[in-house]
């Protein structure tokens, strides 16, 4: 939780083939990150942006570096949710990038959802 802000600060991550249920859970769950300070890796974020009314932090794209600046937000601190629908059936050029994010949020104990029944049941636990 920011301290400043009292918001939950959540990152959104989709590989490509998963990038429009990431756009449609996110529609589904609008409300709620609405009320959260909203980051994610750069293309999903530029998805979401472009189809909902919600603002998005945008970092790198993920197989430039967006995972593991989220990493780096965990380790600092500064991330509280990681919702990340990573795409099991297809070979990725950052798959080192996408175990180190599992991994480091394995560490902070950062609840993270890999498919969209965990984020929604982890999205229920928000009010
Ligand atoms: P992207 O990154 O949102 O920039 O496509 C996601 C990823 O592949 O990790």
């Amino acid at each position: 939780m920011n301290a400043a802000s009292k918001k939950v600060r959540v990152a959104l991550i989709a590989h490509d083939n998963l990038k429009t249920a990431m756009v449609g859970w996110a529609r589904t769950n609008l409300s709620k990150l609405k009320r959260m300070e909203v980051s994610a890796t750069g293309t999903t974020g530029a998805r979401i942006e472009s189809e909902l009314p919600l603002k998005v932090k945008k970092f790198k794209s993920g197989p430039l570096g967006g995972d593991q600046q989220i990493g780096a937000r965990i380790a600092e601190g500064k991330m509280d949710l990681v919702i990340f629908f990573w795409d099991p059936l297809a070979p990725h050029p950052h798959d080192v990038d996408v175990k180190a994010l599992l991994r480091i949020a394995a560490v902070y104990d950062v609840p993270m959802a890999c498919n969209p029944s965990t984020a929604d049941r982890i999205m229920r636990s928000f009010a």
